[in-house]
């Protein structure tokens, strides 16, 4: 399926702020809506999807990819990484971060965390305008290969994906009514592509085996 595209054009990026059930972890990303409905695993657009793999299943984790991981993405609450949890599994390259508190799963990083300085006012605090504040984002980690396509490419790791379920303002029955989200079949898919047609059947995952 070639891309498709809704009728207007995609507007100006939101910021939108999302959190662990205490607060102890707070983040804001950057969406941009409409979403641009593509299959093309390369584009930088926001996705929203499932993925029924053993640690996205366990994890109910509800995937929002940012666009651009460096810029659409910043932490500004806990002020260490250390304080949060954060479990890696598989190929080990991403980190699962979870509250230590109440255990609300937040959000997947992959790469290398770098403290920024921002403009308060650029990430949806009007009253922030000019205030500068010192805040977590990301940055490329090293090179991967990865297969696209049956075909392999090396790229720096760069990997923002939210738990849709942590965000606020963010209107999920629009998301489905609107066709935006997709699944991706891990567990019996030999080439998962990106199913938007509705969700995979509901299954018991033995982990032990
Ligand atoms: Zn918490």
């Amino acid at each position: 399926m070639s891309i498709t595209t809704p009728g207007d054009l995609p507007s100006k990026p939101s910021v939108y702020h999302g959190s662990c059930h205490c607060g102890t972890i707070r983040y804001s990303i950057k969406l941009t809506f409409p979403i641009v409905k593509s299959n093309d695993r390369l584009a930088k657009l926001v996705r929203v999807y499932k993925c029924n793999c053993t640690t996205c299943h366990k994890m109910a984790m509800f995937h929002c990819r940012v666009a651009n991981p460096a810029t659409d993405f910043i932490l500004t609450s806990p002020s260490a990484i250390e304080e949060m949890g954060e479990y890696r599994t598989a190929e080990k390259v991403i980190g699962w971060y979870f509250c230590k508190n109440c255990g609300v799963r937040v959000f997947g990083v992959g790469g290398g965390w770098v403290q920024r300085e921002i403009d308060g006012g650029e990430w949806g605090e009007a009253a922030d305008e000019g205030v500068r504040k010192t805040v977590w984002a990301t940055e490329e980690g090293p090179l991967i290969k990865r297969v696209f396509d049956g075909k392999e490419i090396e790229m720096p790791l760069h990997y923002v994906s939210v738990n849709a379920v942590t965000l606020e303002g963010v209107d999920l029955r629009e998301w489905h009514e609107k066709g935006w989200m997709f699944y991706v079949d891990r567990r019996f898919d030999s080439k998962p592509g990106f199913r938007w047609e509705g969700p995979y059947e509901n299954i018991v995952i033995a982990l032990q085996d």
